[in-house]
């Protein structure tokens, strides 16, 4: 049986956080199109300096692009589920999906809507910092490394922030969830997929909620 669900929810509300949760517990493969992206735009080609300007400003990617990642991922990747984590963001990207996981005779189980007050998210992004070699994801005050400077997953020493974590990019982004993405919430109450989570509460506490929606883990 497959397991195909979809962490949705504006920028920081822990989208990525929880899906590393999930992997660890589940035999699910995370699909992260904004770490996708983050690797177009280290690549050098054409594309890539597009998409770093347009993810610098805090604007979303064109669908066919990221419409054309999640394809290529899920033509190469075998799992037990996907973790859909940032994806889809839009209406369009939502029916292309669909239409993609129908092709493999699947479908979405469920969407996990992480809801946060908007006033949270500044501190979630100005804080956080993620591991460059195995990408843990940090918080300054609310999930700091235990070792100051160091991965508690794999030693190392490469923490990065985003160049897009400051208030003004955030601005943008949010805006950008509310016109485009929010949409998907109404999409997906009326397929009767929508789960709504309290993602202000404490980390392990999200992660137990999204555990009693989603069940106990199938044993391999
Ligand atoms: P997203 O993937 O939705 O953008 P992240 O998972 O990267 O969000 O989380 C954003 C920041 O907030 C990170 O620094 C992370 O450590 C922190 N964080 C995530 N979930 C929580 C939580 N429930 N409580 C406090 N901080 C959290
Ligand atoms: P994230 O890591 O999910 O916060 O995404 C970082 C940035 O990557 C976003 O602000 C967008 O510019 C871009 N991005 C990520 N996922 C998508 C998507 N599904 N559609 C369009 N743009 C995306």
């Amino acid at each position: 049986m497959t397991t195909n669900i979809i962490l949705l929810g504006p920028p920081g509300a822990g989208k990525g956080t929880q899906a590393r949760r999930l992997v660890e517990e589940r035999d699910l493969v995370q699909l992260s199109t904004g770490d996708m992206l983050r690797e177009a735009r280290t690549s050098g080609t054409e594309m890539g300096k597009v998409v770093a300007e347009v993810m610098d400003k805090g604007q979303l990617v064109t669908d066919e692009i990221v419409i054309g990642l999640i394809r290529e991922k899920l033509e190469d990747t075998k799992a037990a589920g996907f973790i859909f984590d940032g994806f889809p963001r839009t209406l369009r990207q939502a029916d292309a999906l669909e239409d993609l996981l129908s092709g493999m005779g699947q479908k979405i189980d469920a969407v996990i809507e992480m809801q946060v007050d908007d006033g949270a998210l500044v501190d979630r992004v100005s804080g956080r910092y993620t591991c460059g070699n195995c990408g843990e994801v940090y918080h300054d005050t609310t999930r700091p490394s235990a070792k100051e400077g160091v991965c508690d997953v794999c030693g190392s020493t490469d923490l990065r922030r985003r160049a897009d974590d400051n208030a003004e990019s955030l601005k943008t982004r949010l805006l950008e969830y509310y016109k485009k993405t929010s949409p998907l919430i109404g999409y997906y109450y009326a397929k009767q997929k929508l789960r709504p989570v309290d993602a202000l509460a404490e980390i392990g506490k999200v992660g137990h909620e999204i555990a009693g929606i989603l069940g106990q883990p199938v044993e391999a």
